[in-house]
C-alpha cells in the first residue's frame, strides 16, 4: 500500500436509526472533508427494516457497508429491555466483526474503529489489531457527563435514583431529577458496563456544540490526568438526498398546499410508541386544537414506549386504533402517515411551523438546524433530560403536563398545540430557535468549532497511519 491510499475508518453503529443516521453523517464528513474511506459494520438481530435499507442504499461513494450475520436471541425473555438487546447484538457479533476487521486490514490502511455508546465491547477487538478505539456519542453532552458520573453515583447511592429527594448535580449541568434507572434490571447493568469501558477510548466525539450545551461541554473538556479528549463535532444531521418513497411524496404534495408555518409535525422518532389511551387523547387534542398537523402514527403499545426501536415499522395498521370518525373530521386539516416519513425534509418545508417531538437528540438537532420550535413529549432513555433542557434551559419548547394517571389529556394537548402554533409565546420561541439555528450554522462553517474539532481527530488518525 502506498502513501496515496486513503486512510480507512471502520464504524460500528449499534442497532437503531438514531445511531445509524448521525454516524453516517459523521462518515460523510470524513470522506468529503478529510479524504478518508469508511466502512460501516452493522450488527443486527434480524433482517434490516425498509427504512434502514432505503437509507443504506443511498450511501455515497467512499462509504461501504457490511451487514454482519444476525445474532440469535432465542434464549432471551420476551420482556428484555432495549439496552440489553442492543448491547447483546454487538457482543454476540464480535466474532464476525473480528473477521471483517482482519479482511479490511489485509487490504487497506485502517486507523480507527468508532463505536457508539452501546458498542464498547468492540474495543477489545480494535485493540487486538492495534486499531485506535474511539467512541461517538449520538446523544447530548449532558447525558455523556451523566454517564461518566454514574459509576460514582452508583457507589454513593444505594437507592433507586428516582427515589432521591434532592436532585443530583452533574458536572456543568442543571440539577437532574428524572432518570428512571431500575438497578435490578439487566439494562442498567449493561449501561454501567459500557460506561466503565468508555475510558478505553482514545477519544470521544459528541454530537453537540457549545451554544447548546456550554456547561457540560466545558466540564467534559477540562483537562485531567487520564481523561481522554472530548470533541464536540455537532450538529451532524442528515441532509436528505434520498429518492422519496410514496409516503414522502404524498406528504410533500400535502405540505405544498398549506399556508406558511401553519403545520405542526408530530413524530416520536424511530422507536416511540404511545399507549392506546394516550393515542386517543392525542387524537382528540389535535382535533380540538383546530390547527393543521402532519402526524406519523404508530400502532399503540401499552407495555413499552420504545416498541419499534429496532424494527421502525408497526406490525399492524396504526390508523385502526384512532377514534371512530377521526379521519373524516380532520380531513384537509390533518395528514396522517403510518410509521416513517423523510423527517428532515418535512422540517425544512416552509409550511412546517412546529414540531411535537419525543425529544430524541437527532430530532432536536434537526429542529435546531431548521429553526423549528417544539413541543417536548419525552418517552424513554435520556429524553426526559432533553425535554428539561429544551423547555427550562434553552426555552425553545413548551412541555405539556401529565395528569394524575400519567396521561397527557386532550384539553392540555389542545392548549399546548394552540400556544405553539398561534399563541403569544410563539414569537419568542421562534426567535430563540433562530439564534440557535445561526449558532449551528456558525460552528459547522469552514472555520467553525465543530469543523475544527473534527479536523483535529482526522489529523490524529492520519498521523497514526503515517508513523
Ligand atoms: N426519522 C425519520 N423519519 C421518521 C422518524 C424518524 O427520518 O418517520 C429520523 C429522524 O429524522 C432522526 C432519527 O430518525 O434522524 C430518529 O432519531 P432520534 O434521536 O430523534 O430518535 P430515536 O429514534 O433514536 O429515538
Amino acid at each position: 500500500m502506498d502513501h496515496q491510499t486513503p486512510t480507512h475508518i471502520a464504524i460500528l453503529p449499534s442497532p437503531g436509526m438514531g445511531h445509524l443516521i448521525p454516524l453516517v453523517e459523521f462518515a460523510k464528513r470524513l470522506i468529503h472533508q478529510h479524504n478518508f474511506i469508511v466502512t460501516l459494520i452493522l450488527p443486527a438481530d434480524g433482517p434490516i427494516s425498509n427504512a434502514q435499507k432505503t437509507f443504506l442504499d443511498a450511501l455515497p461513494n467512499g462509504i461501504s457497508h457490511v451487514l454482519l450475520p444476525p445474532v440469535n436471541f432465542d434464549d432471551l425473555p420476551d420482556d428484555v429491555r432495549i439496552e440489553t438487546r442492543i448491547s447483546l447484538t454487538v457482543t454476540r457479533s464480535l466474532p464476525s466483526l473480528r473477521d471483517v476487521l482482519k479482511c479490511l486490514l489485509g487490504s487497506t490502511r485502517l486507523a480507527a474503529l468508532v463505536v457508539d455508546i452501546f458498542g464498547t465491547d468492540a474495543f477489545d477487538v480494535a485493540k487486538e489489531f492495534d486499531v485506535s478505539p474511539y467512541m461517538f456519542c449520538p446523544t447530548t453532552a449532558t447525558a455523556l457527563s451523566f454517564f461518566l458520573f454514574l459509576p460514582r453515583l452508583h457507589e454513593m447511592e444505594p437507592s433507586e435514583f428516582r427515589d432521591l429527594v434532592e436532585p443530583f448535580h452533574i458536572p456543568g449541568s442543571v440539577p437532574i431529577r428524572d432518570t428512571a434507572q431500575d438497578r435490578m434490571n439487566d439494562a442498567y447493568k449493561w449501561v454501567l458496563h459500557h460506561i466503565r469501558r468508555y475510558g478505553m477510548a482514545e477519544g470521544i466525539l459528541v454530537n453537540s456544540f457549545k451554544d447548546l450545551e456550554f456547561g457540560p461541554l466545558k466540564a467534559l473538556q477540562e483537562k485531567e490526568p487520564g481523561k481522554q479528549p472530548v470533541y464536540p463535532v455537532g450538529p451532524l444531521i442528515q441532509r436528505d438526498s434520498r429518492k422519496d418513497d410514496h409516503n414522502g411524496l404524498e406528504c410533500w404534495k400535502w405540505l405544498d398546499n398549506q399556508p406558511s408555518e401553519s403545520v405542526l409535525f408530530i413524530s416520536f422518532g424511530s422507536g416511540g410508541t404511545l399507549s392506546h389511551n394516550q393515542l386517543i387523547e392525542l387524537a382528540f387534542g389535535l382535533e380540538t386544537s383546530e390547527q393543521r398537523f402532519l402526524w406519523v402514527v404508530r400502532s399503540p403499545n401499552d407495555v413499552v414506549s420504545d416498541a419499534t426501536y429496532c424494527s421502525v415499522q408497526s406490525q399492524d395498521d396504526p390508523l385502526a386504533y384512532l377514534p371512530k370518525g377521526f379521519l373524516d373530521r380532520i380531513k384537509g386539516r390533518g395528514f396522517l402517515v403510518p410509521s416513517w416519513v423523510p423527517q428532515v425534509k418535512i422540517l425544512n418545508h416552509c409550511s412546517t411551523g412546529g414540531f411535537l417531538t419525543h425529544c430524541g437528540w437527532n430530532s432536536i438537532l434537526e429542529s435546531v438546524v431548521e429553526g423549528i420550535p417544539l413541543i417536548a413529549w419525552p418517552l424513554y432513555a435520556e429524553q426526559k433530560m432533553n425535554a428539561v433542557m429544551l423547555s427550562e434551559d434553552l426555552k425553545v419548547a413548551l412541555k405539556p403536563n401529565a395528569n394524575e394517571n400519567g396521561l397527557i389529556g386532550r384539553v392540555e394537548i389542545a392548549n399546548v398545540v394552540k400556544s405553539l402554533m398561534e399563541g403569544k409565546e410563539v414569537k419568542r420561541l421562534r426567535s430563540r430557535m433562530k439564534d440557535l439555528k445561526d449558532a449551528a450554522a456558525k460552528v459547522s462553517s469552514e472555520d467553525g468549532s465543530s469543523t475544527k474539532a473534527l479536523a483535529e481527530v482526522a489529523r490524529k488518525w492520519q498521523s497514526k497511519i503515517c508513523t
